[in-house]
């Protein structure tokens, strides 16, 4: 029988963890850190100067809930030659800026060895994006937990195109096929598939191979994902990819409970613009279930041509709307700063829409009740945070993993109308996929009209929205995986400190 002080010991578990340097990936697991606090794990997350600001209020607030968790702030490595503070990949942030970030994220890897032999965790958390870590854990003798980005369906997907290359298979990019394996019946275009699998020697082919191979030999992933909104690709996943995981999600809903942490997650002053946002103001003038709400997350940049179809089809389908525009750099205007100019003094003056510039307090703005859809890019993040709030989707897929998304949403759980984006773009390179404002009015109005099909596809998602709201609750399958988790790490914990003892006897 173990000693009660190793007992008591192995309860106490220390975790570090490591979030990427883009919002798209630092905001979701800074809320996972939050969870395992919340649990009464201690958390250090580290990061850099220029990263800080976008959540540190949050853990601020955390701390003075009694949580133990902190920030540790490291250097971003001046090798990576960019200027001081710019160390975040957003939106805005131009390709070969984004490449050097990405250099200076791998370039971390001495700092946070260090930071493990100073701080002896008992586990770290750290991003798909630095497979050294793998190895820095197992210097140590301490698990590795990878955090994976994106749905278990768009990995399971992803593993069909490896395992079977149904795409090398189809005589054009436009004919469909079907993704083997998988536990639906999944029809694709090799337009619609990452440019990696179908570009010889893809710069990011090796990205995500290293990706893979440390996700092989790390203890475990975490998700933000929840067993009901996708649970058969949860144990595709499981038992065909054969990754241990554990599914802790929706995180945004979780950790942010209260209204400061709505308002302000993932909020830096970088991407203010200084305008008053009466956003709250206007929606509480707005019927329920009247607004649409456009939102293409934290790293999509749209060209001038698609803001203008954007700003039109709005317009056009003659629904409210809140839109999320990104800041616009004088490089990029093209013409499109006057256009946009006028076009939201034109909804002001009649009414119909709300811009924001920049960032949204997107987490506040869903739960209001005039929100009555959403469109989205199907970052996986946005859909979850909509199908917390219990609200369909026109889906818009650009890049990433975002038209697997898009199956999932329309074909598997009948929850979204495509806009009819055909075609997978690099990061910020849209311009030969403008979808067109006529296609956009459509997909609106369809979201938003009322009818037999609508109200089917409302019914679903509030389905699914209750089932997310249970699963974070005691007993649900999100909180039970998260617990399960913390249990298995503290009784390696107990394990390791038992042999520690035995050799000491
Ligand atoms: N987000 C926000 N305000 C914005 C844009 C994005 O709060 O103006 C948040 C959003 O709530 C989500 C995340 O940033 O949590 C974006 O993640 P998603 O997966 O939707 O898209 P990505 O940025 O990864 O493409």
């Amino acid at each position: 029988m173990e000693s009660v002080g190793v007992v008591d010991e192995a309860e106490m578990l220390k975790a570090i963890f490591l979030p990427f340097l883009s919002l798209s990936h630092l905001v979701p697991l800074v809320d996972i850190a939050r969870i395992f606090a919340m649990q009464g794990v201690d958390v250090t997350i580290v990061t850099t100067p220029g990263n800080v600001a976008v959540f540190q209020s949050s853990i601020d607030r955390d701390s003075n809930r009694g949580h133990s968790i902190r920030t540790h702030v490291v250097k971003f490595p001046p090798e990576a030659g960019l200027p001081e503070g710019m160390e975040t990949i957003r939106a805005t942030t131009p390709i070969d800026v984004s490449y050097k970030i990405f250099e200076g994220a791998s370039l971390l890897e001495g700092q946070f060895r260090q930071l493990l032999r100073d701080m002896q965790p008992d586990f770290i958390v750290t991003d798909m994006f630095y497979p050294w870590s793998v190895d820095a854990a197992a210097e140590l003798g301490i698990p590795r937990i990878i955090y994976v980005g994106g749905t278990y369906m768009a990995h399971c997907a992803m593993d069909s195109l490896e395992r079977f290359a149904p795409h090398t298979k189809v005589d054009s990019d436009d004919q469909s096929f079907l993704l083997p394996g998988l536990p639906h019946k999944l029809e694709m275009t090799r337009s619609q598939i990452p440019g990696r699998f179908k570009v010889p020697n893809h710069p990011f082919a090796d990205v995500m191979k290293a990706v893979k191979e440390s996700e092989k030999m790390s203890y475990g992933s975490v998700l933000k994902s929840f067993y009901d909104f996708e649970g058969e690709y949860e144990e595709h996943y499981r038992t065909v990819m054969g990754t241990k995981t554990w599914n802790v999600g929706p995180v945004s809903s979780w950790v942010n409970q209260d209204a400061s942490d709505k308002a302000e997650r993932g909020h830096d002053k970088v991407e203010q613009e200084g305008k008053k946002q009466d956003w709250l103001t206007w929606l509480d003038s707005k019927k329920e279930n009247s607004v649409v709400y456009v939102c293409f997350g934290s790293t999509i940049n749209l060209p001038a041509a698609q803001l203008v179809e954007i700003a039109n089809g709005l317009e056009e389908s003659g629904h409210d709307f809140i839109w999320v525009v990104k800041k616009i750099e004088a490089s990029q205007d093209d013409g499109v700063g006057v256009f946009l100019e006028e076009f939201e003094k034109r909804v002001q003056g009649s009414n119909k829409g709300y811009v924001i510039w920049g960032w949204a307090p997107q987490l506040a703005i869903l739960e209001h009740p005039a929100i009555g859809g959403v469109v989205t890019h199907c970052g996986m993040n946005t859909v979850l945070e909509t199908v917390d709030a219990a609200l369909p989707m026109v889906t818009w897929p650009l890049f990433s993993e975002q038209f697997f998304n898009e199956k999932l949403l329309v074909d598997v759980l009948g929850i979204g109308v495509p806009v009819g984006s055909k075609k997978w773009s690099n990061w910020n390179e849209y311009e030969n996929e403008i979808v067109k404002r006529e296609d956009i009015a459509k997909a609106i109005d369809l979201l938003m009209c009322g009818g037999e099909e609508n109200a089917e596809m409302r019914r679903k998602v509030k389905a699914l929205s209750d089932a997310a709201k249970k699963a974070i609750q005691p007993g649900g399958s999100s909180y039970n995986s998260l617990k399960d988790l913390i249990e298995e790490l503290k009784s390696l914990k107990l394990q390791k400190l038992n042999r520690k003892l035995e050799t000491v006897a």
